[in-house]
């Protein structure tokens, strides 16, 4: 996937200016954070969960190494094999040669953000082996030859018109008149094209929602049971995942999944929760022949011990996205990159560079709903902050803010001068709005002004109204 993020302002600028995505963005508004809302209500101890899986994932890095290796220990004690990347292209340069080996000319995926992340996609797509796609919302967007535009509901800018469409022109040997407005025609349509694939690939690609160190087993959670399928029907299974997703038991795993669905879509619980473990035995009914996990670090172990650490407790549930003001209004692609909104906006820069995504930590009011609804208690807003001091002393603040900030900087250092200024200022912004009570325009800001008004300020300056008792 190329990454844009550096070109996050004008990616916003068009997503704000497309009224198909404003309609799909205001219904994801609609529905996820009230679903979330009424499951944690019904659930008195969600807090306490939110302490204990904090706790379990803090501990887990502070010990990755010894989890790590114990995992490997357990997956190969079953069967199983582990591939260590270092980064993208070792993930990638790994998954084509176990597919190459296993004689792969079809490979079903289910969805996995870390796949996006190591552009699995386009060393499938540039081979000879047909990469097909099972979970719905992925398949749509492999159409549309799109990346996703939320790590949950990856087609969630997309209209039914849209996918319809889009099924007519990828579905040959179909009645092009056929009926597929409703979702019930797409998904009935999209389950025969994919149940030819589950059959007929060789290699079944899944990432993992967790990995147990105490028993090499991966966790997936789907709510169509493509995952299933996949690992299950292909020859050769290959999970791939990041090294954070390690658990030390499979207790750990099960507290954390009490809180996974409920933060992301507002289910109790997935509909499917699958562990896999090495390859099919001799007395199981199915399963793959082999088994393979492929561990992704590309950067992740760099952000361990820093102030970058905390994001590694990320379960991906995206509780943040779907509760931020800014991806409500911009959409994913707008970020430019895989993870968009809030974790998005920390992840991206320790990942990448900061060069690169410096205005995505920019992109957050600060409301804190994020760190709010965050099952994992990861300070975002802090993290953000760190990002933006980083790009700001690595010179990638802006020409407007650097020299908002020198500004700043200078008169908030000169109490006296800064408290003249600043009642001087006060007084014009109401002398401005006399009668209207509001400010409609104004030099400087007028990208602000441009879509709300400025309240016109009243009674005084901060200071003067703290110095009279106003609190
Ligand atoms: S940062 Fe928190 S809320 Fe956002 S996706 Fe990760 S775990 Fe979920």
């Amino acid at each position: 996937m190329n990454h844009t993020s550096d070109r996050f302002i004008d990616n916003s600028r068009a997503a704000l200016a497309n009224p198909v995505l404003q309609a799909a963005l205001a219904n994801l508004k609609r529905g996820f954070p009230i679903n979330r809302a009424e499951v944690v209500a019904d659930l008195p101890e969600f807090e306490e969960l939110r302490n204990v899986a904090r706790d379990i994932k803090d501990h887990t890095l502070d010990h990755l190494d010894v989890y790590l290796e114990i995992y490997e220990r357990n997956v190969r004690a079953s069967g199983g094999k582990v591939h260590w990347a270092r980064n993208a292209k070792e993930a990638r340069d790994t998954i084509m040669r176990i597919c190459r080996d296993a004689g792969a000319r079809t490979v079903t995926k289910g969805k996995s953000m870390v796949v996006e992340e190591i552009g699995l996609n386009e060393a499938l797509d540039a081979s000879e082996i047909r990469r097909v796609e099972t979970d719905l919302g992925e398949y749509i967007i492999q159409l549309r030859d799109e990346p996703p535009s939320h790590i949950i509901v990856p087609a969630v800018h997309v209209t039914k018109e849209e996918i319809g469409d889009a099924f007519r022109e990828a579905h040959e040997g179909l009645d092009p008149t056929r009926a597929l407005s409703e979702p019930a025609d797409i998904t009935a349509e999209a389950r025969t094209r994919l149940r030819e694939a589950y059959f007929s690939a060789e290699v079944g690609i899944t990432g993992a929602n967790f990995l147990v160190a105490e028993s090499g087993s991966s966790i997936i959670v789907t709510n169509e049971g493509n995952g299933d399928l996949t690992q299950t029907l292909a020859r050769t299974h290959v999970v791939v995942a990041s090294l954070e997703k390690i658990v030390p038991t499979m207790e750990d795993a099960f507290a954390i999944l009490r809180l996974l669905a409920r933060s992301s879509t507002g289910q109790e619980f997935s509909v499917y929760t699958s562990v896999s473990n090495g390859p099919k035995r001799s007395d199981d009914l199915d399963g793959p022949k082999a088994y393979h996990v492929v561990l992704v670090d590309n950067g992740r172990s760099s952000m361990l011990g820093t102030n970058q650490q905390d994001m590694l407790r990320c379960i991906q549930c995206a509780a943040c996205i779907n509760h931020c003001p800014v991806y409500s209004a911009v959409g994913g692609h707008a970020y430019g990159w895989i993870y968009p909104g809030p974790m998005g906006a920390v992840l991206t820069p320790s990942l990448t560079n900061i060069a690169a995504s410096a205005h995505l930590p920019n992109a957050s009011t600060f409301c804190g709903q994020c760190e709010q609804v965050c099952p994992m208690k990861i300070p975002l807003i802090k993290m953000m902050r760190h990002h933006r001091n980083s790009a700001h002393q690595q010179g990638h603040g802006g020409k407007v803010s650097k020299f908002a900030l020198f500004f700043w900087s200078y008169f908030a250092g000169r109490p006296a001068l800064y408290r003249t200024l600043t009642g001087i200022g006060v007084g014009v912004l109401a002398a401005l709005a006399i009668g209207r009570g509001r400010l409609k325009s104004l030099p400087l800001v007028g990208g602000w002004t441009a879509n709300r008004d400025l309240p016109a300020p009243e009674g005084g300056t901060f200071l003067t109204r703290y110095r009279r008792g106003e609190r």
